[in-house]
């Protein structure tokens, strides 16, 4: 049994990203990346099948650049068994990423494709979903559990949504997508990443994949958030109540 869990390379949340002058793109330059949170999970999730199924290979993939394949080391420091990087240079939408993605799962046959929720740095929420749909295959989005039935046949899987938790079963092969308390990841451990470095990574270049890489969205402009006014100490709820009410008007 083969899961293959896609991570996507972020810029680490904790630094300051600009916006570049004509207002078209993000500067990036000399920002450190990271692996998406929820990818992290991902993996974690991907590991701890793993060692409950036994029989397990993890691989995990990223679409980016040749400097993605510290992303994919840090998966591998975790326990993925092995990776496989879609060189792309330059901005793809979700599309494209799906798309490529769609392409490592016809040739790794997984029968079950993790990704994260969310990428912390787009906030698109297509991903997951569209490879899903490209495949044809089931999906459950969002999920804060995951449980194999029927000898590792069909998954049920807890599915966060706004009205509490849904509980859904797929037959696999499958798309699961997931959300943040489906587990706590591990940290690398110091022998985990000497292993991760002898790890095989295969490079494929997107360009063969027969994919048109042309992104359908446009990116308009990026515009930086206001900047936020101090706070103010209320003396007591009946005066933050009047506040919200009357300054802030955000209650009737
Ligand atoms: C019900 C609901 C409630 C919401 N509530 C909130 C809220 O309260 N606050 C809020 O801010 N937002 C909220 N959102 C918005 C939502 O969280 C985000 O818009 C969305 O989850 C972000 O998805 P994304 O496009 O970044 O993910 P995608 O870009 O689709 O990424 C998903 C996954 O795809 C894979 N992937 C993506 N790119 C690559 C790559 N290059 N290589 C390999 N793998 C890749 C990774 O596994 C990644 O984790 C809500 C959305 C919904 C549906």
């Amino acid at each position: 049994m083969k899961i293959l869990v896609a991570i996507k390379p972020v810029p680490n949340p904790d630094e300051r990203v600009r916006i570049s002058a004509d207002g078209l793109r993000l500067v990036l330059d000399g920002v450190k990346t990271i692996v998406n949170p929820f990818c992290e999970i991902a993996v974690e999730e991907a590991l701890r099948i793993r060692e409950r199924l036994g029989t397990s290979e993890v691989v995990v993939v990223t679409v980016g650049p040749l400097a993605a394949d510290a992303q994919l080391r840090t998966a591998l420091a975790m326990g993925a068994d092995r990776g496989v990087l879609v060189r792309l240079e330059g901005a793809a939408d979700a599309l494209v990423i799906a798309g490529l993605l769609r392409k490592v799962v016809e040739e790794e046959s997984p029968v079950l494709v993790l990704l994260g929720k969310q990428a912390v740095d787009d906030d698109n929420n297509q991903v997951g979903q569209t490879l899903a749909a490209l495949l044809s295959w089931p999906q459950a989005t969002f999920a804060s559990r995951i449980e194999f039935l029927d000898d590792g046949k069909r998954i049920r899987v807890d599915r966060e949504t706004d009205a509490g938790i849904e509980t859904v079963e797929l037959p696999l092969p499958a798309v699961v997508t997931a959300d943040l308390r489906l587990n706590e990841p591990r940290y690398a451990s110091l022998p985990g990443i000497m292993k991760a470095r002898q790890k095989e990574v295969r490079v494929v270049d997107a360009a063969t994949l027969g994919i048109d890489l042309t992104p359908k969205v446009r990116v308009l402009s990026f515009e930086a958030p206001r900047a936020r006014k101090g706070g103010r100490i209320v003396a007591d709820a009946a005066e933050l109540v009047r506040l919200l009410r009357e300054e802030a008007r955000v209650i009737g």
